[in-house]
């Protein structure tokens, strides 16, 4: 069994309660899809546990904190920037080696890895209302041998393609296929959703295991208003950043 965990952000609390719950399974390994930094107050902390795992992908965050940021709103491009200053200022050489060694996808039997998508892996969404968009599924579905797995929106959830060629993908909520998904041979999409930042309107933290064939979603209560207080603390993260944590948005 292994877990996926995405989108920590600089969250913290929510990344050593997601760690603590996975030490109560048995998992062999934990796999990273990206975005361990950005908007949060503890970057150095969260890169360091990264640095453990047995695969952490790049994000658009990691991505825009070593290079330069492009197509972010104005919150998101001040928390990038001062946690670039923070890397800076901790003159720790080995965190920026880290962070710019990240590879963008990883391919592993049948299961694809990625941050946002198999066409654009640091920076495509693919949001739960796409599979409207056959045309765009079609193209996502081309390049996934068979499971891919995802994270960027922040929104869990599972996406199936279609048995015939001409019918439309579905999106199933975790709470809409109880907490658990068995790949059965049709492509599949798992959004693993967020540690540090949900936007499902649940605060709590997200995350999958698998085991075999099986996924499932897990749900983990962390001290969010310890990291709100913090980035409240931080007058280049915005408040905002810290309420949307309860609102789980
Ligand atoms: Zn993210």
């Amino acid at each position: 069994m292994f877990a996926i965990i995405s989108d920590i952000h600089g969250n913290l609390e929510a990344l050593e309660s997601v760690l603590a719950d996975i030490g109560r399974h048995p998992v062999s390994a934990i796999y990273c899809l990206g975005d361990i930094i950005g908007y949060g107050p503890n970057p150095i902390e969260c890169l360091e546990h990264a640095m453990k795992w047995d695969l952490t992908i790049l994000g658009n965050h990691d991505q825009a904190v070593i290079f330069d940021p492009e197509g972010f709103g104005q919150n998101a491009e001040r928390a990038i920037f001062w946690t670039r200053r923070v890397l800076e200022a901790s003159r720790r050489d080995d965190l920026w080696s880290f962070l710019a060694e990240r590879p963008r996808v990883h391919r592993e039997d049948d299961f694809l890895f990625v941050h946002g998508s198999p066409r654009s892996p640091v920076r495509e969404y693919i949001f739960p209302e796409d599979i409207y968009n056959q045309r765009k599924m079609a193209q996502l579905s081309a390049l996934i041998k068979q499971y891919c797995f995802c994270g960027h929106t922040h929104v869990p959830g599972v996406f199936v393609a279609p048995s015939e060629p001409e019918g439309n993908w579905q999106f199933l909520a975790p709470e809409e296929c109880n907490h658990f998904w068995r790949f059965d041979g049709r492509k599949t999409i798992v959004n693993v959703g967020s540690v540090g930042q949900p936007r499902d309107g649940d605060s709590r933290a997200c995350y999958v295991t698998v085991d075999g064939w099986d996924v499932t979603f897990h749900r983990v209560e962390y001290d969010w208003r310890k990291t709100r207080d913090k980035i409240y603390a931080i007058p280049d993260l915005d408040n905002f950043l810290g309420d949307r944590l309860d609102e789980g948005r």
